[in-house]
């Protein structure tokens, strides 16, 4: 028999900690890091309550994923209990149910024409491993570039993916990737700002790609796989001659166009996809998780071109899981877009842009420690520096002294989220008012007066 515990109602915190140390693993952070965080109990509207009584402003949707807050829409809670009671799962491969069809329909709509084909996995990662695998059955080719500055997923060709090697814990045992140099105003030499150096910079590093796809032989890359907007990587925003270029390439090359919009779509950036920043660009695949059902519900999806869908009509892509195309989370996520939609939140989104970048400038200016910020509607980041003019902390190596100290002052002034030094990141719920925003960054201001301190600025 199981310990009498088990039939407890409620665990008191003491009971959840030990239980957690005892049992509970981290994957991303040693595990040990699970015994500081808070214990949360309940979400309400941008905040989140801890059972010690503390409040926190959720300043990065968690990992970027909670974009409609913690007031669950009714009409979410509504579907998603509708499914549950009437038919809580469908094997994707067995079975059709309504919101499959509808959602699938709906997105079509709201992706650029050609995009019309909808398949859809569980997370972020499982979204690019089958764009992966698409884009490979497609063409017959192997190689997938991406980015340095990159995160795909933590899964095998994801993370094979990912240029960031903050996240290379061991060899990934996928072969055929390749990596670009971001198109940073560091590399190829225009002002941080953005100036008219810009396009020259921009057509630079497109030489530089240019070379490189020929160097590898563009008859075996199969794709290109860029975050629209770089997010973990540090909210880097392309020039848009580049981005334009890069689909040139591809086109003049044979090579299919993925953008990974796992972080960005959904209207974090104010526009519903982050490529639609570059006009007239239309990738071949998109993949999006995240703010498609605000992460209520896990669920991704990678729409694809209506050659790509006709071409798989009569073909295995030859990739799946269990949960795909989960009903419930399909029915989640149809509400959640709809909601979206109805209430402008990518209009909010846009509208909050100036707030977000005022208050940036403002952090920018007032604390030695905060080297340059970066914003496109709620999605912004600062870099953080040292007394050195240098990133507080290296991309690799030990966490800096000032971390542990900045982490406590953000949590003292309830401020909740990923803290990745030498970035910070600020992306609230895009149901977040101005007052609130302003609010959070007030917060955050105080607490770069305390790492300003401990730096001995
Ligand atoms: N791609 C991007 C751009 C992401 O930001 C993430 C997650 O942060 C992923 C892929 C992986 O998504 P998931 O964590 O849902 O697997």
């Amino acid at each position: 028999a199981v310990s009498a515990a088990h039939w407890e109602d409620k665990w008191d915190a003491a009971k959840i900690r030990a239980a957690s140390a005892a049992h509970v693993g981290a994957t991303w952070t040693p595990s040990n890091v699970l015994d500081d965080v808070p214990i949360l109990v309940k979400g309400e509207g941008v905040f989140l309550h801890a059972a010690d009584g503390r409040k926190f402003i959720d300043w990065t949707s968690q990992a970027v994923c909670t974009n409609l807050g913690y007031d669950v829409p009714p009409a979410v809670i509504e579907a998603v209990t509708r499914q549950l009671t009437e038919l809580p799962h469908v094997y994707s491969g067995l079975g059709m149910v309504e919101p499959r069809a509808r959602l699938a329909a709906l997105l079509a709509e709201l992706l650029p024409a050609p995009l019309t084909g909808l398949i859809f996995p569980s997370s972020g990662s499982e979204a690019n491993e089958a764009a992966i695998r698409i884009a490979r059955r497609f063409t017959g080719k192997h190689k997938i570039l991406t980015q340095y500055r990159s995160y795909h997923g933590g899964s095998g060709a994801s993370l094979a993916a990912t240029g960031d090697f903050r996240r290379w814990y061991a060899e990934a045992g996928n072969s055929g990737f390749i990596k670009a140099i971001n198109p940073t105003p560091l590399m190829f030499s225009w002002s941080e700002a953005g100036d008219a150096a810009e396009t020259d910079g921009a057509h630079r590093a497109l030489a530089a790609l240019e070379e490189q796809i020929l160097l590898e032989g563009p008859q075996t890359i199969a794709a290109v796989l860029l975050e629209s907007i770089v997010g973990s990587g540090g909210t880097f925003i392309a020039p848009e001659a580049y981005m334009r270029g890069v689909r040139a390439l591809c086109d003049k090359y044979g090579i299919l166009y993925i953008a990974d919009e796992v972080m960005v779509g959904f209207g974090r950036t104010g526009k519903m996809w982050g490529f639609q920043h570059y006009e007239g660009l239309v990738p071949d695949i998109v993949t999006s998780a995240k703010g498609l059902t605000a992460a209520y519900l896990p669920l991704s999806m990678v729409a694809m071109s209506a050659e790509l869908h006709e071409f798989f009509r009569t073909r295995p892509v030859g990739w799946g899981s269990t949960y795909q195309a989960h009903p419930v989370a399909l029915a989640c996520a149809y509400e959640c877009v709809k909601h979206l939609l109805k209430h402008d939140l990518v209009g909010n989104a846009a509208r909050l842009e100036p707030v977000m970048r005022e208050c940036t400038d403002h952090l920018v200016a007032s604390h030695p420690s905060v080297r340059q910020g970066r914003v496109k509607g709620l999605f912004g980041c600062l870099d953080l520096q040292g007394v050195d003019g240098k990133y507080m902390q290296p991309l690799s190596g030990p966490p800096h002294a000032a971390v542990k100290p900045f982490r406590r002052a953000l949590l003292d002034e309830g401020v909740y989220g990923l803290v990745r030094p030498p970035l910070l990141h600020s992306a609230p719920p895009l149901v977040i008012d101005e007052p609130t925003l302003r609010d959070g960054f007030a917060r955050v201001d105080r607490a770069l007066s305390v790492l300003d301190k401990e730096l001995g600025f």
